[in-house]
Formats: structure tokens, sequence, C-alpha cells
């Protein structure tokens, strides 16, 4: 189905046209026509299904050409950059369309959040924002939220997942009872059945096949112990260097992360990081770089598992496996976006291996362990065969670095609890 067909006015038709939008995805099909129809809607669907135009384009029809002195939609998101990335969605899609737009997020100046404080007070269309940092402005008493429109949960299980519940009914307090709410979540657990109960009036749901990574990626698993991973991933990704391939490494922990990036930048790969003790500048220049090609690996916590839209990421690695089934699915959706193919690679540890198989259940589907390269295997042989401490063999991580324990029996992780990293 075309945009025209779907009813979308002639601005946003020649902005879609610029940005080389030719047919509505499937979701934007069913929900925008949705939306069009004032209706509340809860919609299951994953990122790189084209989520984010099926909620920005109906509003921007509705807002098209209109001023107004309040706020007339806001858009909550979980991550600074999901709210940047859907900023400059908007920015695209209202090319042509009078509609005045804001981000607003923490991690930045005094002086940004002065501006904020301005735009918020005069008003703008649409406003996307983390809860956090809106509740900073709303206690101050000055952002004009009550004539709103239509509010967005764009990830809504994360937000919920973060602990952000109780911003968000304090947000939803400060707007009027009559609007449009439109919920959006990758998964639709009873917390949020529930929580949507509370926020949504009769809304329609569509529901789009979840917890499936999309066809075109293809999955790989690579059976090794913590002390030859670094030397794996140089082995896999040396030969990559200077070939313009967009590579994204995810890691459980922000000190995984640092010491990740430092043995690629010795092969002479160009590696940036991403975690949140970065300053928030510091992480937009990262991402832009990454999208501008001027890195080639990104290594990064799952701050970046979700909503975020990089083109042409041919390889996602797993250096470990997410303690969350979805966040495996959502971390090897960054690549294969929009039809097209890519590899992920996971590495899974023998501590590792039932939370594995954890997520193929989930999948549906077992992915094969592709036989490791000689010299990594020689490796491994010789830790297996090395003593432990008290004479047995080792089974995988020795030095208490989260290995296997053959004595306790016990999977133990010397980070945990300690470095993981909190969005
Ligand atoms: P999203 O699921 O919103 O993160 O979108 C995934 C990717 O698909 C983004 O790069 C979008 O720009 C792109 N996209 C969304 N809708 C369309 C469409 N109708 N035609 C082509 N690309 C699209």
């Amino acid at each position: 189905m075309t945009f025209k067909e779907l009813g979308l006015n002639d601005q946003l038709l020649d902005g879609l046209a610029a940005m080389g939008f030719e047919k509505a995805t499937p979701i934007q099909e069913e929900a925008i026509p949705v939306i069009l129809k004032e209706k509340d809607l809860i919609a299951c669907a994953q990122t790189g299904t084209g989520k984010t135009a099926a909620f920005l384009l109906p509003i921007l029809h509705n807002l098209t050409n209109t001023t107004s002195a309040s706020i007339d939609a806001l858009i909550l998101v979980p991550t600074r950059e999901l709210a940047v990335q859907i900023d400059q969605n908007l920015e695209g899609f209202s090319y042509f369309a009078n509609v005045s737009s804001l981000a607003i997020y923490g991690g930045r100046s005094g002086e940004s959040f002065n501006q904020e404080k301005k735009a918020l007070t005069t008003g703008a269309n649409i406003v996307v924002a983390t809860p956090g940092r809106l509740i900073a402005h709303l206690n101050l008493g000055y952002v004009k939220i009550s004539e709103l429109k239509y509010l967005i949960l764009d990830e809504a299980d994360r937000m919920l997942d973060m602990g952000f519940v109780n911003d968000l009914l304090k947000i939803i307090g400060y707007l009027p009872k009559k609007r449009q709410t439109l919920l959006f979540s990758a998964t639709m657990p009873p917390k949020i059945r529930t929580f949507s109960k509370r926020i949504l009036t009769a809304p329609e749901q569509i529901t789009f096949a979840v917890s499936k990574p999309a066809e075109g990626i293809e999955q790989m698993v690579y059976l090794v112990q913590d002390e030859n991973k670094a030397k794996l991933l140089q082995v896999l990704l040396g030969p990559k260097k200077g070939k313009g391939e967009r590579i994204l490494i995810f890691s459980s922990t922000k000190a995984a992360v640092s010491k990740i990036a430092k043995s690629l930048r010795s092969t002479g790969l160009s590696v940036g990081e991403i975690h949140s003790d970065f300053d928030q500048k510091i992480r937009e220049e990262t991402l832009r770089m990454y999208k501008g090609g001027r890195i080639e690996v990104l290594v990064a916590t799952d701050i970046l598992s979700r909503g975020i839209d990089v083109k042409d990421i041919s390889l996602v690695v797993n250096y470990d496996v997410p303690s969350d089934g979805e966040d495996y699915i959502h971390r090897i959706g960054r690549t294969a976006r929009a039809d097209t193919d890519g590899i992920a690679i996971t590495l899974v540890n023998r501590k590792d291996e039932r939370k594995f198989q954890g997520v193929e259940r989930l999948m549906e589907r077992k992915i094969p362990k592709s036989p490791l390269p000689p010299i990594i295997q020689e490796r491994e042989d010789k830790l297996a065969s090395m003593p432990r401490r008290g004479g047995n063999s080792r089974h995988g991580g020795g030095n208490n670095r989260g290995g296997y324990n053959k004595n306790s029996k016990k999977p133990f992780n010397r980070n945990k609890g300690r470095n993981f990293e909190r969005r």
C-alpha cells in the first residue's frame, strides 16, 4: 500500500518521497488508519518494522500547518539515543510540513536545559522526551501540557523494566484525560497489559510476531571460554580492517566494553565505545562517527540494543549471552535491518550455555555451533588441560573470572552485581 492510499497529506508525501520511502510496511498499513480514526492503540512490534513512522506519520498528518501555544503530542522513550533518533526521523518526515518538534533528554549542559525550558514554555507541536528529564521540567511548573492531544509511549516494556513506572504515572497525571494514547512495545508481558489498562481507553490492538529475529540474519555461535574471547574477536575481526564494514559488539558490563575496545584497537581497527559512564555529548559524537563510517567497530552495553537504527551494520557480536532472550533478539536485530542481510555471532562460555538454550527456546530454533579457528581451539584445549587449584582440570574460565567452578558446580561471575550496565 502506498502512503497516498493511506490518506497522508501532500507535504508528508513529499517528505517521504525525499527519504525514499515508497510503500508502507505492514505495521504502518495497520496502525496508520487506526490512529487516523482517533482510536487508542496497543501495538506489539519490534524495532526494524517501521514502527516509528507508524506513529509519527498520522500525528504529523493531523498537526501539519497547525500552531499551538501548548504541547500537542508527547512521545516518551526510555533512552536519550532513542529520543535523538526519533527527533531526527521527525525532522525528515516533516521537512515540507510545518510542524515544530523538540527532543528533551538529560546528560547535557545547563544551557540545553534552558533552551528546553524556553521551548516548553512557548509550546511545540511534538515533544520527544525521556521521563526523568521531563519530570525535572514539570516540577518547575512552566510546561504547557494541559492541552495535550496525543501521548505515545515507545518501547514501553523497556521503560517499565528500567523502573520508570512511577515517573510515567506522574507525567500522565499532568495530562488531560481526553487524549489519544498509543503504546508501542516489543513484548507484551502481563505488567504491560496491566499498565495499559490504567492509561488507555478501549484500545485497538495490533500484534506482529515478536521474539523472532529478522529472516535475513545469519546466526552463529562459538563455544569459547572468557580467557579466549578477546583473542577470538581479534582473529575474526582483524581481517575486516579497512573494509568499510560496520561492526557492533555488545557486552553486558562497562568494564568489558573498555577491555574489548582496547584489544581490538591493538589490531589496528578503528573502535569506539559507548556506555553510561560516558558523557552524553561523547556518546552522541561516537554514534555519529560510527554512522558516518569514521569508526569501524562500536563496542557498547545494552544501552544501544533497542531502538537504535544504524544502517548497514554487517556484523553484530554478542561478547556474552544477554540475561534476557528478548535482549538477544534486540541486540542481533541491529543488523539485517530493512530487509538486508547480516551476521550475528554470539560467544558462549560454559556458564552461559544454559542461558543460550533459553534464547534458542524463545526463538524456537537451534543455532549451529561454529568450529573455532585452529589457533583458538589450541588455546581452549590447553586451558581445559591446565590443572586447577585443588587438582581438577579447568572447565572454562579459571582465575575466578566468570567461569565455571567444577568443585562447587556453581557458576560465578566476578562482575555480578557490581558493574552491570544500568540504562
Ligand atoms: P523502525 O522500526 O521505526 O526503527 O524503522 C526501521 C528502519 O526502516 C528505519 O531505518 C526506517 O527509516 C526504515 N523505514 C521505516 N518505514 C519505511 C518504509 N515504509 N520504507 C522504507 N524504509 C522504512
